[in-house]
């Protein structure tokens, strides 16, 4: 197997067959990331990508769910795409899922019968970094498109079949700023209905912009209490039926689980619990995250 820079995949995506098809991401320039900093963006060739489905098939039986590294691997063009998932189904004809990470840029390159045609070739989750759902955030972390934008794509999916999954960042926004970030991003969840909701919690790694404005106090990171109450504000205000809410990111305080709206009391009691034990003194600070 070819494996260029480091993978990343959720961890949701453990059990899945990992088939690398781009290094790097695309975007590459959110204020707060350094993932792949490393390396230069480039397309894996059809060639490699077949080699390593025959070295995958020798290994494994069996394969129902792939998850395509890296990045933003939806960059790719439809017919890219739809050649990567011909080549999986040649080789591995159980595979009934495909899934990666898009940005909502990816989407939006796409037409309605793109995606049509991808939800049909088996890739039918997307997991998306969406953050936050408060456009002034999401403007100044450089995503790369508006709160409205991102609304319309995911809409556009939805309706193409396709499901998603929101990845989300407490702390984002700053100091201050938690509750009213939790209240745009719930409403956010509640239009777009993702399948699955994944929050970790933010880190200034050294080198990002990010870290480099919070060493100038330009930004301000929120204390470890602001971004329990805004972990809290989120899953008390996230009003869809059946979604998996994974709180359970290394760089969260306290890990959360739960399915909405069924287990939304005992999440927050949860948090509280951890409150009270750790004691909020403590938490009136900021811990230090610049390592994954
Ligand atoms: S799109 Fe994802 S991988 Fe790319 S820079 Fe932004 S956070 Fe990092």
């Amino acid at each position: 197997m070819n494996f260029e820079g480091t993978t990343y995949r959720p961890p949701v995506e453990a059990n899945s067959m990992l088939l690398q098809v781009t290094v790097g991401c695309a975007h590459n320039q959110c204020t707060y990331c350094n993932m792949y900093d490393d390396v230069k963006f480039r397309v894996i060739n059809t060639d490699q990508i077949e080699k390593d489905l025959i070295e995958l098939r020798r290994i494994y039986k069996k394969a129902e769910r792939f998850f395509l590294v890296n990045g933003d691997a939806f960059v790719l063009s439809a017919n890219k795409l739809k050649k990567i998932s011909e080549l999986i189904k040649r080789y591995f004809p159980e595979c009934n899922t495909i899934s990666m990470y898009a940005s909502i840029q990816n989407i939006q390159s796409k037409s309605d019968n793109d995606l049509r045609e991808l939800k049909n070739c088996g890739i039918n989750d997307l997991w998306v970094g969406v953050e936050s759902g408060w456009n002034t955030v999401i403007l100044d972390i450089n995503k790369g498109y508006t709160v409205k934008e991102a609304k319309t794509e995911l809409s556009r999916l939805s309706i193409a079949g396709i499901n998603y999954m929101a990845g989300l960042m407490l702390g984002v926004a700053g100091k201050d700023k938690g509750i009213e970030n939790a209240k745009h991003t719930a409403d956010f969840l509640n239009e777009t209905k993702p399948k699955l909701i994944w929050a970790g919690t933010l880190g200034l790694f050294e080198g990002t912009p990010m870290a480099e404005d919070a060493k100038k106090g330009i930004f301000l990171p929120a204390t470890e209490i602001e971004i329990l109450e805004e972990e809290k504000a989120l899953i008390n205000g996230i009003t869809l039926t059946n979604v998996p809410f994974y709180g359970i990111h290394p760089t969260n305080t306290f890990p959360v689980i739960g399915n909405l709206p069924a287990d939304k009391q005992s999440m927050i009691d949860k948090i509280n619990d951890g409150i009270n034990e750790m004691g909020r003194a403590t938490l009136s600070q900021s811990f230090q995250r610049n390592s994954l």
